[in-house]
This record gives C-alpha cells, sequence and structure tokens, in this order.
C-alpha cells in the first residue's frame, strides 16, 4: 500500500472528525441559547399570563360590584360604605393592579354577594306572605292583574335586580289589599241580599268561640227577643261610675230593640235616604246587633252629637275608645274597617262579648270578624 496515499486518506479522515466536532460546537453554541431563552421566555409568559389573567378576575369582579350594588338594598350606611370602596377602588385602578387592591376587590366582592343572599332571603319571604293572602273573591280580571305583577317580580328578581323587584312586591301588596276590601264589599253585598230574602222565622243564631254574631252574613230569628243583657248592663254602669271620676259623662241611648222594632227604622230611613246609603249605616230586621241585647250606643253629655260622625272627635268618644275594653265592650265598626263590617264607622256603636275577649282588642281597630276568623 502507498504510504502516502494512507496518510491523504488519514488526513481526510481527521478533516472530517474536526469539522463534524465545529459543526456540534457550533450548533451547541448557536442552537443551545435559542432552546435557553426559549425556555425563559415560555416561563415569564405563563408568569405575566398568571398575573394577567388574575388581574382579569379582580376587573370582572369589580364589574360585577359596580352592577349590582345599584339593585341592592339593605342598611343605608353599609351601602354607602361600599359605594365608598367602589369610588376608592375605581380611583386606584389607573394604576398598576396592586395585590392589595385585588385582597380589596375581593372582599367587597364577598360582602355584595352576602348582601345578595340576604336580599334574596328577605325577597321570598315577603313574596310568601303576599302569595299566602286569600284572593276569595277576585274575579278574572284581578286575578289576571295579580299573575301579571307577580310575573314582573319573578323576571326582575332573576335578574338580580332586588330594588325594583322589592318594588315590584310592595305594588302587588297594595293590589292585593285593595282589591281584598273590594272583593269583600262585593261578597258582603252578595251574602246580604241573599240572607235576608229567607224566610226570617227559619234562621238559626251564629255563635262562635262562644260569641254570638250578628252581621250582613249571620242574621237572627224574627223570634230572637232576649232584651237587654243584665251583664251587658251591668258593665256598662260600672264603665259609667268610672268614666266620671274622669269627668266623662258616658248615656246609653239606645241598646236593645227587637226584630220589628228594627223593621220600622230601617224601612223608614230607606223611605228617607233609600236602600243603598242606608245599608251603609242601618241594619235590616233580623240582621241588627241591637236585638241581641248586648249592643249598647253611647253618647256623651252634648246630645246634639248623639249617633253623629263628628261625636267620634269628643272626649267621651276617645276615653270609650281606650277604656270600653277594660268591661268588656268592643267598638264594634271601626274606622276603616268599612270593608270588612260592611258599615260605616260608627264611633257610639259598642258590643258587649265579656272581658276575656274585650281584651284582645285593646289599642287595636280589629273588628270582631277578624277576631273569630270569619
Ligand atoms: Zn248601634
Amino acid at each position: 500500500m502507498n504510504k502516502r496515499h494512507i496518510s491523504k486518506k488519514q488526513a481526510l479522515k481527521n478533516r472530517t472528525k474536526r469539522l463534524v466536532l465545529f459543526i456540534v460546537i457550533l450548533g451547541v453554541v448557536i442552537y443551545g441559547p435559542i432552546k435557553f431563552k426559549h425556555i425563559k421566555l415560555n416561563k415569564s409568559q405563563a408568569v405575566a399570563s398568571e398575573r394577567f389573567s388574575s388581574e382579569l378576575e379582580s376587573i370582572q369582579e369589580f364589574k360585577e360590584i359596580k352592577k349590582s350594588i345599584d339593585n341592592l338594598y339593605g342598611d343605608e350606611d353599609k351601602i354607602n360604605s361600599i359605594k365608598k370602596s367602589i369610588a376608592n377602588i375605581q380611583s386606584k385602578l389607573n394604576d398598576n393592579i396592586t395585590e392589595e387592591l385585588k385582597n380589596e376587590i375581593s372582599d367587597l366582592y364577598a360582602k355584595i354577594n352576602e348582601i345578595s343572599a340576604e336580599n334574596e332571603r328577605d325577597l321570598e319571604a315577603y313574596s310568601n306572605k303576599i302569595n299566602s293572602e286569600d284572593l276569595k273573591g277576585f274575579n278574572d280580571e284581578e286575578i289576571g292583574k295579580v299573575n301579571e305583577i307577580t310575573n314582573s317580580y319573578t323576571d326582575l328578581f332573576k335578574e338580580k335586580n332586588y330594588i325594583d323587584a322589592r318594588e315590584k312586591l310592595k305594588e302587588l301588596e297594595s293590589y292585593v289589599q285593595d282589591i281584598k276590601k273590594e272583593a269583600n264589599t262585593r261578597r258582603i253585598k252578595e251574602v246580604y241580599d241573599e240572607a235576608s230574602n229567607e224566610d226570617p222565622s227559619t234562621r238559626e243564631p251564629k255563635v262562635v268561640k262562644g260569641i254570638l254574631i250578628v252581621n250582613k252574613e249571620y242574621g237572627l230569628p224574627d223570634t230572637y227577643a232576649p232584651g237587654e243583657s243584665e251583664e251587658a248592663r251591668q258593665a256598662f254602669e260600672n264603665m259609667k261610675v268610672d268614666a266620671s271620676k274622669e269627668g266623662i259623662y258616658l248615656n246609653a241611648f239606645s241598646t236593645y230593640r227587637n226584630y220589628w222594632a228594627q223593621n220600622r227604622l230601617y224601612n223608614n230611613y230607606v223611605a228617607n235616604y233609600g236602600q243603598d246609603p242606608t245599608d251603609t249605616f242601618s241594619a235590616r230586621a233580623g240582621f241588627s246587633e241591637h236585638q241581641t241585647g248586648l249592643a249598647f250606643d253611647i253618647g256623651g253629655a252634648d246630645r246634639s252629637l248623639w249617633a253623629m260622625e263628628d261625636f267620634k272627635y269628643t272626649d267621651e268618644a276617645k276615653w270609650l275608645k281606650e277604656n270600653a275594653y277594660k268591661y268588656g265592650f268592643i267598638l264594634r265598626y271601626p274606622e276603616g274597617k268599612e270593608w270588612k263590617t260592611g258599615y260605616m264607622h260608627e264611633s257610639w256603636h259598642f258590643r258587649y262579648v265579656g272581658v276575656e275577649h274585650s281584651e284582645n282588642f285593646k289599642d287595636s281597630d280589629l273588628t270582631l270578624e277578624e277576631y273569630l276568623g270569619l
């Protein structure tokens, strides 16, 4: 073999080796930093995006806080302090979002959620209270209106607009209260016409909780004629004595009236005023409380005010309103309860029910119908 030829071959081999080494070194020198830079870049990007997403979350929460606060209600100081915090955070948001600011937002977010939950519980309780109202006697149109307001309320609740939702419930409550009165007034008129057209000899006295109830729904037979109740008279006399010690003069100017006396009285009124107006202040025969012997029309020193609307302004009427319950008497037709009793307010008409019952009427405008659940 040619030595020179071998060495030439050897030289080529060595050169190739060097070239490969060079390339490898070059590769490491060039590629290494690229690779390393790449890893570094990815890492910092991840940190940045993490920071960015947590900032985004804070901003999102803050947006929700701002949106919610105008739809929530509650303690005014609490709400105002949250509004102040919102303004404060808003002013700081132009700078970097610091950890401190993020915490502030997150605290506020928790507070808002708590108030939201409170509002929801409160509204649900309120709505349940209204729903428990009896819609007896409401006509289709009135039921339709109730449903309409209820649906608006449900929408507002779903939208988390609690302030407006509460306003809707208030609207619903007042509508139901108004219609309840109208419906009961309609109902009383109907049952009154029906009951008073029945044969009076077949009627049975209605007693609830031991109390004889006489109103436009429950009448008495024409034969029911007990005379003035002795117990009620005694109670009245006791009341009269006590009142006089306070300079109050009381006179029971009309108590027991039998069926036929009431019949004459009522028909006289109808002849003078017409039936509908008469029905607001005088009972048809068989439907007067005076027939029970337990009703006392009480006046004061000024006779001209007996059974008159203006009697209510007298010291005697005020004394009676405050004290009659102590003697077993109740104000039978309170002001504002015409829809329940079927009669205009009579500041002079008292009904004896006994102290054990009358004590429940202290300082209230409760009607006997309400007391007996009728
Ligand atoms: Zn009377």
